[in-house]
């Protein structure tokens, strides 16, 4: 049968059709939703082989956990876990399953209240936090799969919010303090404006931040900062475990390798990756500060320090 639109409704029905146009039109394809368009459109991947890191925090989560440790198991892909202390109790067999399929563990101190940089607890605070962390982790694992975890080559840290300078351990403890290059903004708040869903959507953290899936591309992309490049993801974010399939699928369609945490060349005691560096002050810093002296003065450098989004394009700032 055809529609016959009553000649006083259609300038109406021309209307609604052009509303429904220009909403199509102007939705970012990161929020069409469904199972999201991969256009396949970003910057070019490194020359050359490059190995990227998948790094998680805040867990361990009983839901999201499990899925993203199945999806990397499934891909046959390694990845960094920044535990904190607090979340292990009933999750033990999670950290166990860590260390059983080959990744790293790292310590995010024991919660992430009070303790990010800069918030004034003292650094007796910061060791205390850490060193309970590590007990739990040990009392979590077991006397044998403890052993596996001591073979890590040095203690990992992350601290809640990142760090502007080397996590002060105890005494003679060796460790690498890591931030990292690409944040996907899995858990950041999510404040919809008007046609955006509820939600945050899972491909805009593929397609808007990991990837730059989506003209304009609005953040530095992990192909960006190639070799070595660290990606900040949360395995307490409901979103990830959609998410996580497209991240992988599109590196490893782009020749990348995956690596766990420390990256080959990082020096203990050092704090390696500056947060908001974008690539370009890697090519002029030493991405390896030998010391932790080294990593002070990569600090001191007002250039390297300039306050600004994690990773985003200086013209896409507000
Ligand atoms: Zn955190």
């Amino acid at each position: 049968m055809r529609w016959i639109i009553p000649r006083a409704l259609a300038p109406l029905a021309r209307a609604l059709a052009l509303v429904v146009l220009l909403a199509i039109t102007l939705t970012p394809a990161w929020a069409q939703g469904g199972d999201g368009p991969n256009p396949g459109v970003h910057v070019a991947p490194p020359d050359g082989p490059y190995t990227v890191y998948l790094t998680f925090d805040d867990g361990p989560s009983s839901s999201v956990t499990p899925l993203v440790l199945d999806i990397l198991a499934e891909y046959d892909v390694p990845g960094t876990f920044f535990l904190h202390g607090h979340r292990i109790a009933d999750n033990e067999g999670l950290v166990r399953r860590m260390v059983e399929d080959g990744h790293a563990i790292g310590n995010h101190l024991w919660q992430q209240d009070g303790l990010t940089a800069g918030s004034g607890v003292s650094e007796s605070q910061l060791r205390a936090s850490w060193q309970r962390t590590e007990d739990e982790i040990a009392r979590a694992l077991g006397p044998e799969l403890a052993a596996v975890y001591a073979q890590q080559p040095v203690y990992l840290i992350r601290q809640p919010g990142g760090s502007a300078r080397p996590f002060p351990v105890p005494e003679g403890v060796v460790a690498i303090t890591y931030n990292w290059h690409v944040s996907s903004g899995d858990s950041a708040p999510w404040n919809p404006g008007p046609g955006d869903p509820p939600t945050r959507p899972w491909n805009y953290v593929v397609g808007n931040v990991v990837l730059s899936w989506f003209e304009p591309f609005r953040y530095y992309s992990v192909y960006e900062y190639g070799d070595g490049a660290i990606i900040l993801m949360h395995d307490v974010s409901p979103v990830l475990p959609q998410a996580l399939p497209s991240i992988i699928e599109d590196l490893l369609e782009n020749g990348a390798s995956f690596g766990v945490l420390p990256r080959p060349g990082d020096n203990p005691g050092s704090m390696p990756v500056l947060i908001s560096a974008p690539p370009e002050w890697y090519l002029y810093n030493d991405p390896f500060p030998g010391t932790p002296a080294d990593a002070e003065a990569d600090v001191a450098d007002p250039a390297a320090t300039t306050p600004s989004l994690v990773g985003t394009r200086p013209d896409m700032l507000p």
